[in-house]
């Protein structure tokens, strides 16, 4: 899953991207308003962190221009205008929510859960054959041995599990996995997933991720 953090101050867009990066999001940082519009409008992001005082143009201007041609991606507002008229101006904009600073980070990361919640409400687990891999607890289980995995391979088997039984192509990869600073290159996707193959042990299981010659992965269960 993929994150935009459009905010001035470095010390807290750093604060968020590293938490964030912690429970395997790819999160990209912009500084400004106008940059931070276009990159929302271009860069195919799961969810938008947009603070209010920018410079360029302001938060409720780059809420409002996102809306007029994407009603989907959930917005949350950072920021530190905190009377009830602001918060009730910023929703009226467009965001989905809205976060006084000072913030707790843990109280951040359950509203950005919320916001990514499967609409059927349920808890966001995603299996292939015998192993579960669980967003919320970030832990992924082979029957009842739990699998170590880092941030990026657990970010990468979210994804093809999220997607699973589809083909995912290696720019969607890409896209959702790393940031804006990853240098094109699929052969580091190779390395993740087989990785990912190693540490999980598919085979004994009868599930597989696969490689889809010239295109991508596709996690498939064991076949019954
Ligand atoms: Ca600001």
């Amino acid at each position: 899953m993929r994150i935009l953090i459009v905010e001035d101050e470095p010390g807290i867009a750093n604060f968020v991207k590293q938490g964030l990066e912690e429970e395997s999001f790819a999160v990209d940082i912009s500084t400004d308003g106008t940059e931070g519009l276009d990159l929302a409008l271009t860069g195919n992001y799961d969810l938008i962190l947009l603070d209010w005082m920018l410079p360029g143009i302001s938060g409720i201007e780059v809420c409002r221009n996102i809306r007029e041609s994407d009603s989907e991606t959930p917005i949350i507002f950072l920021t530190a205008k905190d009377t009830v008229r602001d918060t009730v101006f910023g929703l009226q904009a467009g965001a989905n929510d809205y976060i006084k600073k000072p913030f707790a980070f843990e109280e951040l990361l359950e509203r950005i859960r919320v916001q990514l919640r499967p609409k059927t409400g349920e808890h966001e687990k995603f299996s292939l054959g015998n192993i579960v891999l669980d967003t919320r607890s970030h832990r992924v289980l082979k029957g009842d041995k739990e699998i170590a995995l880092t941030q990026k391979e657990f970010a990468l088997l979210e994804f093809l599990l999220r997607n699973k039984g589809k083909v995912c192509r290696r720019t969607q990869i890409i896209e959702s996995v790393w940031d804006i600073h990853f240098e094109y290159n699929t052969g580091v996707i190779d390395v993740y997933i087989n990785s990912l193959r190693n540490k999980l042990e598919l085979e004994d299981s009868g599930a597989h991720i696969k490689t889809v010659r010239g295109v991508g992965y596709i996690a498939v269960e064991p076949e019954s």
